[in-house]
């Protein structure tokens, strides 16, 4: 059945500060967490709110808004407010809008240096206000728009560019006491971005936001990410993630979460074992694997359920299950807990499995 301690972590935890976005710590020993970002336009508050609802919903643990004009920084105060989930102010080219989302109460500003002209002259300004308020800045370097004259020095965005231009910007509040920082050096390509942040990683202890960026769409952004993410993370290199997908944020978080899952370093929610199907088949696995996983979405109870084809491995797996089913002759040998509790016709697997899977779960004493 499900373990009940977590597997032991794949590398020891890169030792990284510890920094507050609002409430979530990030860093240190604090858990790996999931963020994501609004598509909305920010000024428009009531969607804006209402996506970060959905967001919250889904398991997003930090959430970060577009500040482009006026009437977005003007939003800010509210939704930070009512955000069930603390709130990034996300900010290129104007440095008003840092002041204006520091005094917000946004729980963190995302600056881009390379996107804002004159920046060095306001660093001391920002990171007065950063340190009076309290709130944190991520230093959100991008391949895209690397500062220039790091471009001009290395031709193209290298890790060691990417680097360098985040620690420049570092070293720059450093001067003024603020260490209150996370990074990201962000890439499209996850070759570029895991040695960009190994290097990172290895000359500084700031806690790290990892993210490749412009990832694509929902299949490839997916696996890129977990490519990426899965290599750092397996190393103890990173803090907090976010999956850029060219799909709803919603997708993002499930994706983040699922990356964390899989790799033992959030504890596991419903995970549905199921085999790729064979010439062995007895049933249509497709089908019965999406329509079990149809009927227990949203359980949020680490239930680990298996169903299997056949009675090659069906048994086996089924048994280390919590719960499982083996299918053969038309039928479901419906395991609980290691033990077959009943055989059913092929018709009533899904429903059984349902069935079972919520009674379990009242057991564990969830909803
Ligand atoms: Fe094939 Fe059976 Fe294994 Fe599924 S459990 S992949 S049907 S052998």
């Amino acid at each position: 059945g499900i373990p009940t301690v977590r597997p032991k972590p794949l590398a020891e935890r890169r030792h990284s500060r510890q920094i507050m976005v609002g409430n979530v710590p990030v860093g240190g020993d604090a858990p790996v967490s999931v963020q994501s970002m609004t598509t909305t336009v920010t000024a428009d508050v009531n969607s804006t709110l209402q996506q970060i609802a959905e967001l919250t919903a889904s398991g997003c643990q930090i959430v970060r808004v577009a500040v482009p004009s006026q009437d977005d920084a003007e939003a800010l105060p509210i939704i930070a407010k009512k955000s069930q989930i603390p709130v990034i102010a996300d900010i290129h080219f104007q440095p008003k809008y840092v002041f204006a989302a520091i005094e917000a109460g946004c729980a963190a500003v995302r600056v881009n240096p390379g996107n804002i002209k004159k920046f060095d002259d306001k660093v001391s300004e920002i990171a007065r206000a950063a340190a009076d308020h309290g709130v944190p800045i991520r230093i959100g370097v991008n391949a895209g728009s690397l500062d220039p004259r790091l471009l001009q020095k290395y031709g193209k965005a290298t890790p060691e560019a990417l680097v360098e231009s985040a620690l420049w910007e570092c070293s720059l509040f450093e001067e003024h006491g603020f260490r209150d920082i996370k990074i990201s050096v962000k890439h499209n390509d996850p070759v570029v971005m895991i040695n960009a942040y190994r290097l990172l990683a290895a000359k500084c202890d700031y806690p790290l936001h990892l993210g490749v960026t412009e990832a694509g769409p929902a299949f490839q952004g997916t696996i890129k990410s977990a490519v990426a993410f899965g290599a750092l993370l397996a190393e103890g290199i990173g803090d907090t993630i976010r999956v850029s997908l060219s799909a709803p944020p919603v997708e993002e978080v499930k994706v983040g979460n699922q990356i964390l899952e899989s790799l033992g370093l959030r504890e596991r929610g419903l995970e549905i074992v199921s085999c790729p199907s064979c010439g062995r088949a007895q049933v249509d696995v497709y089908t019965l694997a999406d329509q079990v996983q149809a009927g227990l979405e949203g359980l949020k109870v680490p239930l680990r359920v298996a169903v299997m084809g056949c009675v090659v491995n069906g048994p086996g797996e089924a048994r280390e299950a919590d719960l499982g089913v083996a299918s053969g002759n038309g039928k479901g040998q419906i395991f609980v807990k290691g033990e077959v509790i009943k055989t059913v016709p092929e018709s009533q697997i899904v429903e059984t499995l349902i069935e079972e899977a919520l009674r379990l779960a009242e057991e564990m004493g969830v909803e």
